[in-house]
């Protein structure tokens, strides 16, 4: 379904993914852990381009970009494949929590305005935001603009939701409405990629683990043979920072 060979990303000389291989299949829910620094966002950001990859390939779907040289046209077609849902939300703030989700399904999907619209409540309702449609960001909480975000991915109808540290911006009492919504969506079949510090989400959520430590997978498994049982001395000592 997802399948990442050799990723790099160079910043000027510094190379900050040293060949990234990683493959996800379809309903996976991978948790990507490591400490500050060692590339996790920007290897989410390389999936969708808004990183652009030095080298390598990516696959999703059955569609193969090769980083070398990729056209336009690739790049936007690559992009339509996933949904981004970032930590700072995003959303427009000029816009109400309806048509923040409504906007991609008008202006990417071309959809017609009703029909978008009887869409986006959908997923607003699903989300636990039915009674917030016509609410401005400013007048959500961190929570509820989180899952507005949420909301806006799933209206895109992507093949993979990539999620970047959904709760790191949120005051921790906030934190547990967002994870249940990512919990419920993980249960439906959607495959996700989502960069976390939450190891107790990670571990109850995630069907595949992988831990990154300066730019290249260290380790990857099963959360129970992850958690319970790393292997590289490395995995063992971030570990332990969350026993
Ligand atoms: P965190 O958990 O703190 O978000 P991370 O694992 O997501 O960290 P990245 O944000 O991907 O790490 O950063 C990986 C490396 O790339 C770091 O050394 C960072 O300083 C560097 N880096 C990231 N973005 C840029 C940029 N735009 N320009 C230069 N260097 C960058």
């Amino acid at each position: 379904m997802i399948k990442l060979s050799q990723i790099k990303k160079s910043y000027g000389r510094q190379e900050v993914l040293h060949g990234i291989d990683l493959t996800v299949g379809k309903g996976d829910v991978v948790a990507i852990l490591g400490p500050s620094g060692s590339g996790k966002t920007t290897l989410l950001r390389c999936i969708n381009y808004l990183e652009r990859p030095s080298d390598g390939e990516i696959t999703i779907d059955g569609f193969t970009v090769h980083c070398k040289r990729p056209t336009k046209a690739d790049i936007h077609h690559l992009r339509k494949k996933s949904a981004m849902v970032f930590q700072q939300y995003n959303l427009f703030r000029h816009k109400t929590a309806l048509e923040n989700v409504m906007e991609g399904l008008v202006v990417v999907h071309k959809l017609p305005k009703e029909q978008a619209r009887l869409r986006s409540v959908e997923l607003l309702e699903k989300v636990g935001l039915g009674d917030k449609l016509d609410a401005y960001p400013s007048q959500l909480s961190g929570g509820q603009q989180q899952r507005v975000g949420i909301a806006r991915a799933l209206a895109l109808g992507p093949k993979v939701i990539l999620f970047d540290e959904p709760t790191s911006s949120l005051d921790p009492e906030l934190v547990g409405e967002v994870l249940s919504v990512i919990r419920k969506i993980a249960k439906e079949g959607i495959t996700m990629i989502i960069v976390t510090h939450e190891m107790s989400f990670a571990q109850d959520v995630a069907s595949h683990v992988v831990f990154m430590d300066n730019g290249t997978i260290v380790e990857q498994g099963k959360p129970s043979e992850l958690f319970q049982s790393p292997k590289e001395e490395r995995t063992k000592q971030f570990l332990k920072r969350f026993a």
